[in-house]
């Protein structure tokens, strides 16, 4: 249990993250927003929930 795995590591597809606003606050109102239209994904390259794919919604 000593082993510590880095998540500093650079993610192959870091460029579809979508993490929002800093500030706690700021990114739940824009999670909560974006929810409306896009749903939430987690990324194939780290696994970190930042990939907002856009659903089939009405425009
Ligand atoms: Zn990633």
């Amino acid at each position: 249990m000593t082993q510590t795995r880095t998540t500093k590591t650079r993610c192959p597809d870091e460029a579809f993250h979508q993490e929002g606003p800093p500030g706690y606050l700021a990114r739940k109102e824009w999670a909560r927003k974006l929810s409306l239209t896009h749903t939430q994904q987690q990324c194939p390259g780290c696994g970190l929930w930042v990939i907002w794919e856009r659903t089939g919604g009405t425009t």
